[in-house]
């Protein structure tokens, strides 16, 4: 190598005494700081109530969990995992096509494809590594992916590792999804896939299933719907928003939200199980569900359906503390869900909001750029089970103080 030039940097040569291979994390990282965005970690300790946690000697509300429906410390599921523990050991030793494939993974995706409705499911280890997998399996570099602007992350990671055609429709608009369907008319894609989320993981809202659906089949497109926020919450039995729409060929859930454990599945037909068997790296080169998670899944399962007068009274409260933010003048953008945003703008101010309500024990999260687009930055609550009223009120009493002090 030439001693006196050694790298790039936009264009330009760099000496040895210039370069440091690390000085992009530098960089990285003190721009970070400087934009209000520099992230860190937390550690709680969680209480056994399921809505608060602790921090040191400070007991925080929990208003940030995806644990919708609080199993996250449900005894059942405790004990469930316990006995799968002793009965099947710690690990299942390799991945589904190898030895993997435990009996209670194939029991358990029987459980949830009838608890789901559909043909078959197939679990996989989480929600985003199913998501990055699944899409670049059911397209290729010839097909075009259609999916909403404000998709998740793991879909938009999924999307671009398929080297597919990848646009993006302007979020909920289907009259923009059906001009862009126009315009594939006249080319050659192998195939068109339509991604959209069912609730909207920052905003709490929901998208047009029903006329999405309806375009999938006009222009007989492939159709992926995530689900992972509406499950448990939503639907009959709590089973979801895609449930109870036709033509979708990939629903995903997440179990590690209103399930309160870990992992995911897709909801479809044999067929597409069977091809994703065959062709889904995601699926076949990783090691399958441990034995403690599919005995905690599978309590899950059989009591999301249960709990009824759980989601009865956990959408009064949404709908009560929505009221009640209006009411006090802040913008909650579209929600309909258990996902509250509250619009603040800056990054700056969301983070103050996010400090003072710690400070008044509440646990609630600044979402930034780049997770929401500049200037609406926010608080995102999200209500539980386990919220009772004076959960509510007292968040409520400390949200307001913020804006009067
Ligand atoms: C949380 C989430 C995922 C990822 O699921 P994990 O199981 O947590 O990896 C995927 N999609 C959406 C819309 C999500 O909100």
């Amino acid at each position: 190598m030439d001693a006196g030039t050694i790298r790039r940097s936009r264009g330009r040569k760099l000496t040895v005494a210039e370069y440091s291979k690390h000085n992009f994390i530098e960089k990285a990282l003190k721009q970070r700081k400087f934009e209000n965005r520099f992230r860190e970690l937390h550690p709680v300790h969680p209480g056994d109530d399921g809505s608060s946690v602790k921090r040191g000697e400070e007991k925080l509300i929990n208003f940030c969990s995806n644990d919708y429906l609080g199993l996250s410390q449900h005894p059942r599921l405790r004990d469930r995992a316990q006995t799968y523990l002793n009965k099947y050991g710690n690990g299942a030793t390799a991945s589904r096509l190898i030895s993997g494939s435990l009996d209670i993974h194939h029991r358990l995706e029987e459980k949830i494809a009838d608890f789901i409705g559909t043909e078959s499911a197939l679990l996989f280890n989480s929600g985003f590594q199913a998501n990055t997998t699944l899409i670049p399996t059911i397209t290729d570099r010839h097909s075009l992916i259609l999916a909403d602007k404000k998709c998740h992350n793991s879909l938009l990671q999924g999307s671009l590792l398929s080297r597919a055609d990848f646009k993006r429709f302007h979020h909920n608009d289907t009259d923009h999804l059906q001009e862009l369907l126009e315009d594939a008319e006249s080319e050659t894609y192998s195939r068109v896939l339509i991604i959209t989320e069912s609730v909207f993981s920052m905003d709490g809202d929901r998208a047009p299933l029903k006329k999405i659906s309806q375009l999938a089949d006009d222009y007989q497109t492939l159709f992926f719907v995530d689900d992972a926020h509406a499950v448990g919450v939503f639907g009959e039995n709590g089973r979801g928003l895609a449930s109870d729409i036709p033509n979708i060929d990939i629903q995903l859930g997440t179990c590690g939200k209103a399930f309160g454990v870990f992992g995911a599945y897709v909801g479809c037909s044999s067929q597409m199980k069977d091809f994703l068997i065959n062709f889904c790296p995601g699926f076949i080169y990783t090691t399958a569900l441990p034995p403690a998670v599919l005995g905690s899944l599978e309590a899950s399962v059989s009591l999301i359906p249960k709990l009824d007068e759980d989601r009865k009274k956990l959408h009064e409260n949404i709908q009560y503390l929505k009221k009640e933010l209006h009411k006090s003048g802040f913008n909650t953008g579209d929600s309909t869900t258990q996902i509250i945003p509250i619009i603040i703008g800056s990054e700056q101010k969301a983070l103050e909001l996010s400090r003072w309500l710690e400070k008044k024990g509440f646990l609630a999260s600044a979402i930034r750029p780049p997770t929401v687009p500049k200037n609406l930055s926010r608080i995102r609550i999200t209500v539980t089970t386990t919220h009772n009223r004076d959960h509510i009120n007292q968040l409520l009493e400390a949200i307001k103080s913020w804006k009067n002090a």
